[in-house]
């Protein structure tokens, strides 16, 4: 595997050279609120694929959807493992809708990101094309050095989506960074406790929209930092030692 297979770079520009931190960031319901509205949307898209793909029904659909999303963390794995389907196709299928019409510009998001010291990365199971359009939208692209998407998720041939930690080892290879100076932001707990095992920094953004995060009102122990919003991170002291 080349160096920077994992990661899909975007500009240069969005180098700090100020310190050596690298951050990570997931994208939905991490960097925008997609319990807005995009979740909805990708529900439709997905369900409507998995039914062009096995010629199925809605129901059908639906329960091998949830099956394959609780067993692998994400669909199209399960519909590439046990079905032969397109990898690549499915996931375009998947996300077929205009994000911007659906994604909710942020504010200050761009200046609050530029002057937070540390290189920073996209870390999401979502497809490229789909990130790229919503950070487009946000009007944030240029503040990212890169994209590790679910299409570059792939090690031996399989794909490794997030938690898994083969994934955020080779990503650390890859960037030469050290784990206490990698910093992983994220909606999703499970994925900050795989991380924390690898000895990496760990900020929690608390959304209520994301399955699971109303059982944990307390910040759990794998977890540096918890915040409620992308905004409140970066006004942090934690943001700017
Ligand atoms: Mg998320």
């Amino acid at each position: 595997m080349s160096r920077s297979a994992l990661i899909k770079p975007l500009t240069q520009k969005a180098i700090h050279g100020k310190t050596r931190r690298v951050w990570l960031f997931d994208l939905d319901n991490t960097l925008h609120d997609a319990s807005h509205a995009v979740f909805a949307q990708i529900d439709v898209s997905m369900t409507k694929a998995v039914m062009q793909a096995l010629d199925i029904g809605f129901a059908q659909a639906t329960a091998l959807r949830q099956k394959y999303w609780e067993r692998y963390g994400a669909t199209m794995i399960g519909m590439e493992r046990h079905h032969g389907v397109n990898a690549a196709k499915f996931l375009h299928m998947s996300h077929d809708f205009h994000a911007p019409d659906f994604v909710k510009p942020e504010k200050n998001l761009a200046s609050l990101l530029q002057n937070t010291p540390g290189i920073k990365y996209i870390l999401t199971n979502a497809p490229h094309d789909y990130a790229r359009s919503v950070l487009q939208t946000l009007g944030i692209l240029h503040c990212f050095a890169g994209i590790c998407s679910i299409n570059q998720m792939r090690l031996q041939g399989k794909y490794r989506p997030k938690p898994s930690q083969a994934l955020m080892l080779q990503l650390l290879a890859q960037l030469k960074s050290e784990p206490h100076e990698t910093i992983l932001v994220e909606d999703t707990l499970k994925n900050l406790k795989a991380a924390k095992q690898l000895h990496l920094k760990t900020v929690h953004i608390f959304h209520e929209g994301t399955p699971f995060s109303a059982k944990h009102k307390i910040r759990p122990p794998y977890v540096d930092l918890r915040v409620k919003s992308v905004q409140e991170l970066l006004r942090h002291p934690f943001s700017h030692y």
